[in-house]
């Protein structure tokens, strides 16, 4: 049920941090791995490949939607086949509402909502036609957050985006559902890696933050990885549009 052999998954933001522990969990269970991102995932390729499976760097810039065609071309090219996105690249902006700027509104919506969207529509169409021949079922795993449930502070574009991920999440798998597409979301607790560097370094947040997790510590990239393996998998056949929080207990509290 969880197995993934022969199957291609494009993961955005593959060089590191979750999207880094994402590609090597699919690779775990047998997929090969087209690592799109702005900068080439060279190290996630080679750890993929020591697995035994293939991986390619697929180059591409997501801060507009203008890679969004080459993106599939390459996959089809190189692998022949997509069965599995991983709608993982994402950026966030922090800064006050009442000063908030419109490039730091802009730049976070064109990446975490907007190409998310065009690429998932362009993987759609693929894996409709896909289905139509012969039945296969595709998989659209977008990352969400805390922030798809909660509001924050400090960080309006990057709320904006994420909540309107958890929301296009349901409409996606809305309308395709009946079509070969499942389309559910991952929205990681608080994950030690670049985007929370700031956080973690600074000392009166991090204890806030790690007294408000039952688990008592930050999750590590790798931790978002089984339920990566079971959406991607036909083990979730039937798990459409849910957002499926991994986060060390925080939305419990
Ligand atoms: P990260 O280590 O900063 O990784 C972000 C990834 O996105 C990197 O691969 C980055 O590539 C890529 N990226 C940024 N701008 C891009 C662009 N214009 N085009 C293509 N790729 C681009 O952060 P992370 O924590 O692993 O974040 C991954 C996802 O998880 C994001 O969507 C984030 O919002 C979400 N998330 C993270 C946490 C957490 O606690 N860490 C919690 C909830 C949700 P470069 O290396 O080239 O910049």
């Amino acid at each position: 049920m969880f197995d993934l052999t022969d199957k291609t998954a494009i993961v955005t933001g593959a060089n590191t941090g979750i999207g880094q522990g994402i590609a090597l969990a699919l690779a775990g269970a047998g997929a090969n791995i087209a690592a799109v991102g702005r900068t080439a995932a060279t190290e996630t390729v080679e750890r993929v490949r020591a697995q035994g499976r293939r991986a390619e760097i697929i180059q591409a810039d997501l801060s507009t939607v203008e890679p969004v065609d080459f993106i599939i071309d390459e996959a089809k090219e190189k692998f022949g086949r997509i069965d599995i996105l991983v709608n993982n690249a994402g950026i966030i902006r922090r800064g006050a509402a009442i000063d908030f700027s419109e490039e730091d509104w802009d730049a976070v919506i064109d990446l975490n909502l907007k190409s998310l969207f065009f690429l998932s529509q362009a993987v759609g169409r693929e894996m409709m036609s896909a289905h139509q021949v012969d039945g296969r079922i595709g998989k659209i795993i977008n990352i969400a957050s805390m922030l798809s449930f909660q509001g924050g502070a400090h960080a309006a574009s990057y709320t904006a985006s994420k909540s309107g991920v958890a929301g296009l999440t349901k409409l996606l798998a809305n309308e395709w559902a009946d079509k070969g597409v499942c389309v559910n979301a991952i929205a990681p607790g608080y994950i030690a890696t670049n985007n929370t560097a700031g956080l973690q370094a600074d000392k009166t947040r991090n204890r806030q933050i790690l007294d408000r997790i039952p688990a008592g510590r930050w999750g590590d990239p790798l931790d978002i990885g089984g339920a990566a393996v079971f959406l991607a998998s036909s083990a979730s056949d039937y798990v459409q549009g849910h957002i499926l929080a991994v986060d060390g207990g925080w939305l419990a509290r």
